[in-house]
């Protein structure tokens, strides 16, 4: 039966679940505080350059290919995508860098070349991480995390060992060198936790980096946001941004309505999209379902400082992506979970879409986007960005061997503060809440409320966790609970 549906925010999961529930035949109205829609992948664009604010690597290409055929399309019909030959470089030091070439094959000839016999011991973790991918991406991760008994399989009861190891630990076992357990280690980053709190059957992360590839859309992950936004608007979902939702009202135990910039909208059911936490501040008190130190208990993905910066020529010696591991990642680790405080040598990411497509800077001139992961929470002023700022470039500098400084004709940053005052997010995360064990699955903040009718969640705090493919799956996820509960009515 047809009903209206408010949805709050207008991220990936947001724009996921306005498209599936439009497609099941509801009436779908999207509200969005910011003034476009795409949430923590909106688009800066200044002075001819052009910036993703947030994502940039597009893995796990199955994932949306999956998203769009659920709708008869193809992420052609919207969007081309590049897969990045290197998919990156990651930098130990000066003129010390290992590119990740974009098949596995020359990966395991990388690293038989630093490390003796390395090579096989990588494909038989790659054959591994490929098989984890199989269960989880294809199959686990798309239940709903409401029993503990989605997750237990054929396949998931053989690995049940991998849910009680660790990355650190197995990468550990098979590697020596570390600059190879440090780049084995790097991808379960996106899932928000330490590698020694990351259960390892989340290798599939790893057969996500070597076995899938990096990927880019040509003008950005924002042909993505552009791309979901269209296909909704084809269904017939209605967008409206700078519409800050300051209320749920619930009367009867249901969810009868929000208020919007001080307006009053009815609707039968109320989706959010928004940061969890955030939301259920704007329920009173008696119809939420976490407490505070429920939130603060748990394990969050790091916070970011962020730069974007436009140069006026173009930089040397980089590639598209580039990790800088030249300080110590075990210690960065510990600033961001263990002692949070800002870290003395920070390590550093930095992407240049300008190598890859010609439309994200004037000719001549290179688009960067810097980002140092940050504690959630942590204190946030213009004067320690600033001191950060000039931190990393000098390290650039002097690591890729050229100076950019007097080259910057466009900087704008963004930090914890920025999250919160934006995207309302707790505690300034950039990515949610991370995947550790205890935070996997049924033990995720549930996509259907437990006190209020005709209430849901979706995005990055719930199921499935952080990152894009898991934000779209999230959508779907909500709108199948969704679909059922009206089924039973
Ligand atoms: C810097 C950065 C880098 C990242 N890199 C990657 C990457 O390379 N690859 C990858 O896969 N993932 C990456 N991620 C993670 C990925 O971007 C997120 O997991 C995903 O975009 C989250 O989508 P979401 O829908 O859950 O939430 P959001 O995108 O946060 O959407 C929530 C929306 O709700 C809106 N909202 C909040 N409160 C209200 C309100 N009261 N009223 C109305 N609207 C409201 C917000 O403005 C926002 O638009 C990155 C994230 C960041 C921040």
């Amino acid at each position: 039966m047809k009903k209206k549906i408010t949805i709050i925010g207008s991220g990936f999961s947001a724009l996921s679940a306005a498209c599936y529930l439009a497609k099941s035949g509801h009436e779908v109205l999207v509200f969005e505080k910011n003034n476009a829609v795409g949430g923590r992948a909106r688009q800066l664009k200044k002075d001819g350059f052009t910036f993703d604010m947030g994502p940039s690597w597009y893995w796990m290409p199955d994932v949306f290919e999956r998203f769009f055929a659920d709708f008869g399309k193809k992420t052609t019909d919207y969007y081309e995508l590049i897969k990045l030959s290197p998919a990156y470089r990651v930098y130990f030091g000066v003129n010390d860098f290992i590119a990740i070439a974009d098949n596995p094959d020359e990966i395991v000839a990388t690293f038989e070349s630093i490390e003796k016999g390395s090579g096989k011991q990588l494909r038989e973790f790659i054959a591994e991480a490929k098989s984890n991918y199989d269960i989880a991406i294809k199959d686990l991760v798309y239940r709903p995390g409401v029993s503990p008994l989605e997750l237990v399989t054929v396949e998931t009861t053989k690995k049940i060992g991998q849910f009680f190891s660790n990355i650190s630990r197995d990468v550990r076992k098979k590697f020596k060198n570390e600059k190879l357990i440090q780049i084995l280690e790097f991808p379960v980053l996106f899932l928000g936790a330490k590698p020694s709190d990351t259960p390892s059957f989340y290798s599939f992360m790893n057969y996500a980096d070597f076995g899938l590839g990096t990927w880019h859309p040509k003008t950005g992950m924002f042909d993505v946001v552009r791309a979901m936004e269209s296909l909704a608007s084809e269904l017939g979902v209605q967008f409206f941004v700078n519409s800050n939702i300051e209320k749920i009202i619930v009367e009867n135990k249901t969810a009868k309505a929000i208020v919007v910039n001080g307006e009053k909208i009815e609707s039968d059911l109320v989706l959010s999209g928004a940061d969890y936490h955030h939301t259920e501040t704007l329920l009173d008190q008696q119809y939420r379902m976490y407490s505070e130190q429920y939130w603060e208990s748990r394990v969050f993905a790091p916070s970011s400082l962020l730069f974007y910066v436009g140069f006026n020529k173009k930089i040397a010696n980089i590639s598209h992506h580039a990790l800088f591991f030249d300080t110590d990642f075990y210690q960065h680790a510990k600033d961001i979970y263990d002692e949070p405080q800002w870290p003395a040598e920070p390590l550093f990411y930095a992407n240049f879409p300008s190598l890859t497509d010609k439309t994200a800077a004037p000719e001549g001139m290179e688009s960067g986007f810097f980002l140092v992961p940050l504690a959630p929470g942590i204190n946030d002023s213009e004067e320690l960005r600033e001191a950060y700022f000039d931190k990393i470039i000098q390290r650039f500098e002097a690591i890729t061997q050229q100076n950019i400084k007097e080259n910057i004709i466009f900087k704008q940053s963004f930090c914890k503060n920025d999250f919160v005052e934006q995207y309302n997010s707790y505690k300034g995360n950039a990515y949610g809440m991370a995947n550790t064990l205890l935070q996997t699955a049924f033990l995720r903040p549930k996509l259907k409320s437990k006190k209020v009718r005709n209430l849901y969640f979706t995005g990055q705090l719930t199921v499935p966790g952080p990152g894009v493919p898991p934000a779209l799956i999230s959508g779907k996820l909500v709108s199948d609970l969704i679909d059922k509960q009206f089924l039973k009515v």
